[in-house]
């Protein structure tokens, strides 16, 4: 038996791996398992090399929980040390890389805290154990070589000792300290373990059962894989989703390893849930499942896997963000997901329009959020009228422009936020021969915004934002039937009409069979209270009172039958009637004036 003091200058690192190295003290197990996986892959390596020659056998990994004597044993088949190897490999270089890293990464632990590192590995034992155990037997066959125990109570000093081990490989005690009991549940591990290895290369076992699958999807090739497989793989990411959409399959070599599937899910109408679904892994190991700044913000709602050992991840979160290789990754991934985009836009444009109502929410706020991604996606993304036809940009600009310039030369986009409620507008629009699309996203008003900017003479109106006539100003005047003074006596009636001081009285010679009276809501106002709501820098907006104009029809015969009236109280009565009707068909006549309106019809019924 031999004794030593671990190769280090700072007597207190310990206490240092203890608090702040991780924020998780739950990694020690990723850690542990990596390195019996490492060291069974080298195995294997080598026995292909020829440089081992014995039995390989069956190589897997056991995980061992023992409540009775607080112990965590993970074992392996792989190649061993020996004494030598642990003085090198664990005494030395281990340790003073663990110092090193302390000593370099220090100052920049902020907030967010690490995210893991490897290389600090088999320390991270020492997070949840009073003491650790190793008990080691290297492949090499001599008769040297005898088995090796190795063992640390957490203070710089350790002791070496001949030990007995009838197999190679390694055995890794943890006994575990009594703030951590919490490691020794079986469930506790049996989850962690299905957290961080599903997915690693060699068999892990824990309670007799095998916990990973080795080989998954993305570290096949995509031409030894069918449209089964990817759906497959996805039902064991997300068992209880439904099928995605489409996949890419992530493939890199240079300037950085990366290989990884991205999904595409059915978007469901409460978006932020589905965020933060990517799993990023590092050869295979589990690292986190929080990928911003890694992904391009516009594809967090993509879900999948994407494995890199070139992600730095022993730093923190605003270092990644910045880091060169991490924004090559951005954007190389963001090139992936239009190429890709386009590849079935231009081979399958049916399946692509019929999925567009799912897709349409990344491209547009990909176009939103990335000038490169816009410059290609102006190419695909399609816009959608109320009768379900959609267009590319440039398809739509050739069919509308004849028909829907202004007079200062803008092409007119009127669009319906809803089918349904603006049913009326969206009618007397199109009997003007107009066309109108269909924009009902929680994005869409911000979209239209950055359309504007980019598309050069071009203005987006909301159907129901003013009058048919006038949605795109022509510049024609329509004659009014009535004289002015009558067009006067008509708007103080009028005034007396509505119910509070936000609708404006307005009074528009529209043709004789529009409604008498229509309420609209001006673009302007409006689209900036929405953008308000949804976020976006438009706050000082929210609070303010919705705008409404209150458009009479001077044209229509219900204007000249109530001027005709000589008692000013009929007057009153068939304007408040017309104007609630009005009110009614936008759904902003509730409440009281509601059930006076209801009770006033049914009296002239
Ligand atoms: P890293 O794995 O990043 O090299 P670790 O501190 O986890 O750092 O391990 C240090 C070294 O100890 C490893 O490189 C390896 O040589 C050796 N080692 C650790 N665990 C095992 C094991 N289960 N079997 C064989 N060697 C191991």
């Amino acid at each position: 038996m031999s004794t030593g003091k671990i190769n280090v200058q700072t007597e207190n690192i310990f206490p240092i791996i203890k608090k702040f190295l991780y924020s998780d003290h739950e990694i020690f197990l990723r850690e542990l398992v990596s390195n019996a996986v490492d060291a069974s892959q080298k195995l294997k390596t080598l026995a292909t090399a020829g440089e081992f020659q014995g039995e390989v056998g069956e190589m897997f990994v056991e995980v061992k929980v023992d409540k009775d004597s607080k112990t965590i044993t993970i074992s392996d088949r792989g190649i061993g040390m020996t004494a030598e190897e642990i003085d090198k490999y664990i005494n030395q270089i281990a340790f003073s890389g663990a110092e090193e890293f302390v000593s370099k990464y220090k100052d920049k632990m902020d907030n967010a805290g690490i995210i893991g590192h490897f290389g600090l590995g088999f320390y991270s034992s020492f997070m949840v154990s009073s003491k650790v155990e190793i008990v080691t037997r290297s492949f090499r066959e001599s008769d040297a070589n005898k088995a090796v125990k190795w063992e640390c109570d957490g203070s710089p000093n350790y002791t070496i000792s001949e030990a007995t081990r009838e197999d190679r490989g390694t055995d890794i005690i943890m006994h575990i300290a009594d703030d951590s009991l919490e490691f020794l549940d079986n469930l506790r591990i049996d989850n962690l373990l299905k957290k961080y290895c599903r997915f690693l290369p060699v068999d892990i076992r824990f309670d007799g059962k095998s916990i990973n699958n080795t080989k998954p999807a993305w570290t096949r090739k995509p031409a030894d894989l069918n449209e089964e497989d990817y759906k497959s793989f996805y039902k064991e990411l997300y068992p209880f989703s439904e099928d995605p959409l489409f996949h890419i399959h992530l493939n890199v070599d240079y300037p950085f390893n990366l290989t990884g599937i991205l999904y595409f899910p059915k978007l469901k109408k409460n978006i932020e849930v589905q965020k933060n679904k990517i799993n990023l892994y590092c050869n295979q190991v589990f690292v986190t499942d929080s990928v911003e700044g890694i992904v391009p913000e516009f594809l967090m709602l993509m879900h999948g896997v994407i494995d890199s050992p070139d992600i730095p991840l022993n730093v923190s979160r605003s270092y990644l963000q910045s880091d060169a290789n991490v924004k090559k990754i951005s954007s190389h991934i963001t090139k992936k997901v239009a190429d890709k985009l386009e590849e079935i836009f231009k081979d399958n444009r049916t399946d692509f329009e019929a999925k567009w109502d799912d897709i349409g929410v990344f491209i547009k706020y990909g176009m939103m959020s990335e000038d490169k991604f816009y410059d290609r996606a102006q190419k695909f993304c399609l816009l959608k009228n109320t009768e379900g036809n959609c267009f590319t940009l440039e398809e739509y600009r050739n069919k509308v422009s004849a028909l829907q310039t202004d007079k200062d030369n803008k092409v007119v986009y009127i669009y319906a936020s809803s089918e349904l409620e603006q049913h009326a507008f969206i009618e007397s629009a199109k009997s003007r021969g107009y066309d109108v699309l269909l924009f009902e996203g929680p994005l869409d008003s911000h979209f239209l915004n950055t359309m504007e900017m980019k598309l050069e003479n071009t203005a987006f109106v909301r159907v129901d934002s003013d009058t048919a006539d006038k949605l795109i100003n022509k510049d024609e005047k329509p004659v009014s039937l009535l004289s002015s003074e009558q067009e006067d006596k008509l708007k103080v009636i009028a005034e007396k009409s509505v119910p509070a001081e936000q609708y404006a009285v307005m009074l528009e010679p529209m043709q004789a069979d529009d409604a008498p009276v229509t309420i609209t809501r001006p673009e302007f106002m409006r689209r900036m209270k929405e953008m308000a709501a949804v976020g976006g820098g438009y706050d000082f907006m929210g609070g303010m009172k919705e705008n409404f104009n209150v458009v009479v029809n001077t044209n229509h015969p219900l204007m000249s039958r109530i001027l005709s009236e000589t008692d000013e109280n009929n007057q009153a009565t068939k304007m408040k009637q017309a104007v609630d009707l009005a009110l009614l068909s936008q759904g902003l006549l509730k409440g009281e004036e509601l059930s006076k309106f209801i009770k006033k019809s049914v009296e002239m019924l």
